[in-house]
C-alpha cells in the first residue's frame, strides 16, 4: 500500500512489524483472550522500546512523534493483537495527548515519564448509565472542598480500568445553563479511597475488559484538573477525535489480519477437488475485503497526516471512524464466511475478529452518531 511515509516512518513501521512477528505469537493472543488477561509482559516490552511515549514530548520522557507515527504503531499492533493496541491507544490518547495538552505542569512532570515507560497506565471514564450517545448529559458530580474536588456518582463501560493506575474522569461541576457547559475533566488515581468497580461481561475486549466504576466521596486534588473549570466539553471533543484515529488505525490492522487468515485458508481448503479460492464467489468476497481494508488504510493516514498539518476537520474524523469500524466488521463477517464452519469454531481466530469487530460500530460514538456529525457538517 503506497501511503506516503517518509523514510523514517517506513523504517519505524518495519521495526514495529518485525517486533510483532517476533514477540506476539498467535497462541499468546489466544491465551490472553481465553483467560481475560491483560498482556502485561508485552506492554512492559513496549515501554522498554519507548513506544508508549510515542507522542509524548522528549522533555517528558517520550519520543515526540506525530499522529502518523501513532497510527503506524497502532495499526501494526492491531494486526498482531487488537487488545494490546487498545491498551497503547489509551496511553497515547489519555496520556500523551490529554495530559500533554491539558494537565498542570507538575502533573505532566510526574506522570508523563511514567506513562512513557509503562509504569503507569491510564483509561477513560465518560459514559454513565443515562449518558451514552448523549454524553453531555453526564451527572457524576465534582464539588469544590478546600484543596480538593469531591467526586460522587457512577461511570459505566470504563474499559481497561482493572489494569489502570489512572483514569481521566469527565465530571459535572455546574448544572447552570446548557448541558455542554459545566463539564470538567480530572485525572484520578484508580486506587483512591471511595472508588470501587465491578467488571461487565461482554462479547469481546476480554483481555482489558470493561467495568462499572462507583465514586463515593472521592477526593481529587485541585491540581489534577485537566483544562479549565466547566469548559471540559470542548477538550473532550479534541480527545475523542484523536481517539477516532487510534481506534480506526488499530482496527485497520486487525482487518488486515482477518483478511490474511482468510486468504491463507482459501488456498489450503479444498472442496470439489480444488482450493476454495478458485471459486469466484470466494475470490470476490476476498476482493471486497481487500477493498474495504485498503480504503480504511487510506482514510487512517489521510486523517493522521491532516492532524499533523493541523487541518483535520470534525467531518474527517467522523468519516474515518464510520468507515474503518464498519469495514472491520464487514471484513470479519466475510472472513468467517470464507472459513465456513471452521470460522465458527474457537480453533480459528476469525470468531475473535467477528466478536471484536462488533464493538467498533458502537463504542466511542456509534455509527449513527458519526452519520449525525457528518450530516451536520453538510448543513443538514
Ligand atoms: C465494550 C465497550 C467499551 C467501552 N469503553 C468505554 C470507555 O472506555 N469509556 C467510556 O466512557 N465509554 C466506553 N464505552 C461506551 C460507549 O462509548 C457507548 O456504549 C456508546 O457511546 C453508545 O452509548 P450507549 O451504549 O449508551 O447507547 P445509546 O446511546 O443508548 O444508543 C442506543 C442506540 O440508539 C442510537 N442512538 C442514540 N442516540 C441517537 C441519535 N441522536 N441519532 C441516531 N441514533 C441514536 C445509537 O446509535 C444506538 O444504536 C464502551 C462501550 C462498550 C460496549
Amino acid at each position: 500500500m503506497d501511503v506516503d511515509f517518509t523514510q523514517e516512518q517506513t523504517m519505524f513501521r518495519d521495526i514495529v512489524r518485525d517486533f510483532c512477528e517476533r514477540e506476539i505469537t498467535r497462541e499468546y493472543v489466544r491465551e490472553c483472550d481465553r483467560e481475560h488477561r491483560p498482556p502485561r509482559e508485552l506492554y512492559d516490552k513496549l515501554g522498554a522500546q519507548g513506544w508508549l511515549g510515542i507522542n509524548i514530548p522528549t522533555g517528558y520522557g517520550g519520543s515526540g512523534g506525530g499522529a502518523v507515527e501513532v497510527a503506524i504503531l497502532l495499526e501494526e499492533l492491531g494486526r498482531a493483537f487488537l487488545d494490546l493496541s487498545f491498551w497503547v491507544f489509551r496511553a497515547v490518547t489519555w496520556g500523551g495527548l490529554t495530559l500533554g495538552r491539558d494537565a498542570a505542569e507538575s502533573v505532566k512532570e510526574e506522570f508523563l515519564p511514567q506513562i512513557a515507560d509503562g509504569s503507569k497506565t491510564v483509561c477513560f471514564a465518560l459514559s454513565e448509565p443515562q449518558a451514552g450517545s448523549d454524553a453531555a448529559s453526564i451527572v457524576l458530580s465534582a464539588v469544590e472542598d478546600g484543596d480538593d474536588y469531591v467526586l460522587n456518582g457512577q461511570k459505566v463501560f470504563t474499559s481497561g480500568f482493572k489494569a489502570s493506575d489512572l483514569v481521566v474522569v469527565a465530571t459535572r461541576t455546574s448544572s447552570e445553563g446548557r448541558k455542554h457547559h459545566g463539564i470538567t475533566n480530572f485525572l484520578v488515581d484508580t486506587d483512591s479511597p471511595g472508588i470501587s468497580y465491578t467488571g461487565i461481561e461482554t462479547l469481546g475486549h476480554w483481555p482489558l475488559g470493561t467495568a462499572q466504576v462507583f465514586f463515593d466521596d472521592v477526593r481529587v486534588p485541585k491540581d489534577r484538573m485537566l483544562g479549565e473549570l466547566h469548559e471540559g466539553w470542548a477538550d473532550l471533543g479534541v480527545y475523542l477525535r484523536y481517539e477516532r484515529l487510534c481506534l480506526s488505525a488499530a482496527r485497520t490492522g486487525a482487518a488486515k489480519a482477518a483478511l490474511a487468515d482468510s486468504i491463507e485458508y482459501s488456498h489450503q481448503r479444498e472442496q470439489f477437488d480444488r482450493p476454495i479460492a478458485k471459486f469466484q464467489a470466494v475470490a470476490h468476497r476476498l476482493a471486497d475485503m481487500q477493498v474495504l481494508t485498503e480504503i480504511s488504510e487510506m482514510l487512517v493516514y489521510r486523517y493522521a497526516s491532516r492532524l499533523d498539518r493541523d487541518i483535520a476537520t470534525v467531518r474527517d474524523a467522523a468519516i474515518l471512524k464510520l468507515y474503518a469500524c464498519d469495514a472491520y466488521k464487514q471484513v470479519a463477517d466475510m472472513g468467517l464466511q470464507v472459513l465456513g464452519g471452521y470460522g465458527y469454531t474457537m480453533e480459528y481466530d476469525l470468531q475473535r475478529h467477528y466478536r471484536e469487530s462488533r464493538l467498533g460500530v458502537i463504542g466511542a460514538g456509534t455509527s449513527d452518531i458519526q452519520r449525525n456529525i457528518i450530516a451536520k457538517t453538510m448543513g443538514l
